[in-house]
Order: structure tokens, then sequence, then C-alpha cells
């Protein structure tokens, strides 16, 4: 059976040159990279250069770019420390209605410790607008988080013009950039914000390892107590061959954007297209405008979300629901719902994501399995069009 993978907004197979590149930091370059004879020192490079690379990839200073154990940990270490070091200052934060559960579960958390947050609604398309933020500012607003590219719809936010709101009211901004990087060229200082999350393995790299950026200059709490490691942020014996990889793929992330979007909308566009054509009663959610290059989150109407994934299964084809996140909860998507999609379309929502090894062979496969897998559920559906909703 052919075997189709079409989730690549959960995770990416790790390229082959840059497993080459993490191999010997498990045999030969074993060494620890804070030890001063010779085996440390060539383990120290290996991380020097894994920083130059993933700042380069974003347009920052490489002392700027501070490893973590995964994005998740970026995105709780960013909206924990600025809410610790400036309590003093104000308890009110503001965020997305959208963003990853790393975000709202952190912002909850703190709701329940003496913060208030304010969870912005996007409009239609997915976009949250600068008036929207302008208008929730407060004197008491510490900190504004809104992601880059959401995870679900891929919607690529403004956010320049809102950093650009936050700064003018003195206000520090951070964006979750985890589904951005290697989609969306990034440029850190152009964006204008102060924190931004990033992982490995969303680009090709390996799972395990994230990044916080942290503006220079910023004041900004360490997160793991011990060692001088992370430039004395974040303790703890460096993940050498996670962020080696991390480095590798950040260069290659770098080197082939242009065409790793081109092909990515291409075949994108292709899977949107033909599903459209073919299929009656489907729709595509989120705007065409401004979207992750892979992305194609569509509502099948009258039949089940979680039944089509099951069925492509069977047929050897990987994609999702909402997000691999949430997608064990029976909860509908916090995204869609933002959206304002209704409910009975977001349990028929199915989000396929493309990326570099996907052929236009694989798309063809995907929809004629779709069409039946489609045409099936809807014979067994208790509504649908005919019999009337
Ligand atoms: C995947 C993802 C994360 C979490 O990254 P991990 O490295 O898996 O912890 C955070 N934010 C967004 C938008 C993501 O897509």
């Amino acid at each position: 059976m052919r075997n189709v993978y079409m989730d690549y907004s959960a995770t990416t197979p790790v390229k082959e040159e840059v497993l080459k590149e993490m191999i010997p930091y498990f045999t030969e370059n074993f060494g620890n990279p804070s030890s001063l004879y010779t085996p440390g020192l060539t383990a120290k490079e290996g991380l020097d250069l894994a920083r130059e690379r993933v700042s380069g990839l974003i347009g920052a200073e490489s002392s700027e770019v501070y490893f973590t154990g995964c994005g998740s940990e970026a995105d709780n270490w960013a909206i924990m420390g600025i809410a610790d070091k400036f309590k003093d200052k104000g308890n009110h934060i503001i965020t997305s209605s959208i963003e990853h559960p790393a975000i709202l579960r952190t912002c909850e958390y703190l709701e329940k410790h003496g913060f208030q947050v304010t969870y912005l609604m996007p409009e239609k398309d997915g976009r949250i607008l600068p008036e929207t933020l302008e208008k929730a500012i407060t004197d008491k607003t510490i900190l504004v988080s809104v992601m880059l590219v959401n995870n679900e719809v891929g919607t690529i936010e403004p956010i320049k013009e809102l950093a650009k709101v936050a700064k003018a009211r003195g206000i520090l901004f951070h964006t979750d950039a985890v589904q951005a990087l290697g989609n969306v060229p990034i440029e850190v200082k152009e964006l204008g914000v102060d924190l931004m999350s990033m992982s490995a393995h969303k680009i090709y790299g390996p799972k395990g390892v994230g990044a916080l950026y942290i503006r220079k200059g910023l004041r900004f709490p360490n997160h793991i107590f011990g060692g001088g490691q992370e430039m004395g942020r974040r303790a703890g014996t460096e993940n050498m061959a996670g962020i080696v990889g991390f480095g590798k793929a950040a260069e290659l992330a770098k080197a082939g954007l242009s065409e790793h979007i081109a092909h990515s909308e291409k075949l994108r566009n292709r899977l949107i297209e033909k599903v459209t054509a073919e299929i009656p009663d489907t729709y595509v959610n989120g705007t065409m405008e401004y979207r992750h290059p892979g992305n194609a989150n569509i509502t099948f109407k009258y039949i089940e979300g979680e039944s089509i994934l099951l069925l492509l299964d069977a047929c050897g084809i990987s994609v999702s629901t909402g997000s691999a996140c949430s997608s064990k909860s029976l909860k509908p998507s916090h995204v869609l719902t933002a959206l304002g999609v209704p409910v009975e379309m977001i349990h028929g929502t199915v989000r396929f994501t493309v990326g570099d090894f996907t052929t236009e062979e694989d798309i063809d496969y995907v929809v004629d399995n779709l069409k039946k897998i489609v045409a099936r559920l809807r014979e067994l559906s208790p509504v649908s069009a005919e019999k009337g909703w």
C-alpha cells in the first residue's frame, strides 16, 4: 500500500542531511561543550554554529537565540517570564483566542494566579486586526502574544502591525513562530517583536528541541537554575545532537525557502482545486490571501472528520482533524469556533498539510480515496443535502 504523509504541521521527517550532521554528536563528538579540553571545545564549536544558523534563519544575532527543549517550553518561558518580571507594572496580558495550547494553557494558569487575560477574536478570515488589539490595551497591560502563523487554518497574522501598536504603548510583544519558521520569510527585527518561539521538528529537524529569541537588552528572567549554559539563562547540559540538527535544518530552510514555498503552494492548491471541484459540499476554512503555503483546512459537510481520518488511514494516508495537540479530544476546534464556523461544520473538518516530500501523485492518490470515502460516509450519514440537514 502507498503511504502518504499529509500532516507536516504536526511534525516533519528529519532530513537526511540533518541526521548526518547529528550522528557524530552521539559518537565521536560526545564531549560536553562546557568542558575546557579539546573534545569539549569541538562540541562548543558545534553548538555555536547551530546558534548562528538558527539566528541566521530569522535575522537575529546569535546571542539572542536560546535553545529550549521544545516550542512549548519556549512559549511557556516567554509568557511566564514576562508575567513574573513585570507583575509590579501590571497584571494584564493580551493574546488571541486561536493560539496553540502552549500559550492558552499558560495564560489560563496565570488567570488563576492574579492575572487578567484578554483573548482577542479574529475576523472571519482568521486575522487579528491591529484596531482589535488597540481597543483591548489597558494601563495594566504588560504583554501581547499573538502567533505568526496559525497551526490549524494556516492564517498569517499581521504581526508587524500588531507589534507596532504594542510598542507605541510601551508593551512587550511575543510571537509563537513555530508554524511560521521555514514556511514564511522571517526578519525578526523587521517584525519588531521582543520574544519569538521556534521548534526544530516542524522544519525537518529532530523532535525535542526548540528555541526562544530574546531581544538584546530585554530584562528577562532565567528559566532553569543551575550551570551557566545558554548564557546563564537555561541551565542543563545541552541536547547537542538535537541542537546541531536544528541548526542544519535552519540552514537548509533558509537556503531552500522560496523553493519550499513554491512547491508547497503548488501542491496545496492542486489539492484544494481538485477536492472542491470533484467533491460537492466542501469548504476551505481561513483566507487564501495570507496563508501557510502547505495548509489546506477543508470542511466536508454532513460527515465526521474523524471518520474521514480513520478511513484515509486505512488507505495509508495521514491527516489530522484540528491539530495534533487537540485531536484526541472531542471538543470542537477552538480555532474554527473563533472563526465562526458552525459546530456541525467543524466536526466535518480535516486539516491536510503538505511539505517538501509531497508529490503530485500523492495529491491525486489522496483525492481519489477521499472521493470514495466521502461518498460512502455520506450514504451512511443521517443528514445530507438530499435528506435535509
Ligand atoms: C507545534 C507547535 C508548538 C509546539 O511545539 P513543540 O516543539 O511540539 O512543543 C507551538 N506552537 C505552534 C503554533 C505549533 O504548531
